[in-house]
């Protein structure tokens, strides 16, 4: 009888981008698209490279949706 296996090993790195089944949320979105720019950019990774304009656009986009949110929440 076959047993079940453990997953292969990941690479270590602990960010890693919302997966879901199903559909993201807004705030989920955009904290994924930082994510996922954020782990493909050699300037985000690398803190002697400076200021990345990219992440900052989509990180002033998430806290926008945050703030949407929040504003849902609390009406
Ligand atoms: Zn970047």
């Amino acid at each position: 009888m076959d047993e079940p296996r453990d997953p292969a090993p990941g690479d270590g790195s602990s960010r890693q981008p919302a997966v879901g089944v199903g559909r993201l949320s807004p705030v989920q979105q955009a904290y994924s698209a930082y994510t996922v720019h954020y782990l493909a950019c050699v300037i985000c990774r690398d803190v002697d490279r400076g200021w990345c304009d990219v992440a900052e656009q989509l990180w002033k986009v998430y806290q926008a949706a945050d703030e949407v949110a929040y504003r849902k929440l609390t009406g």
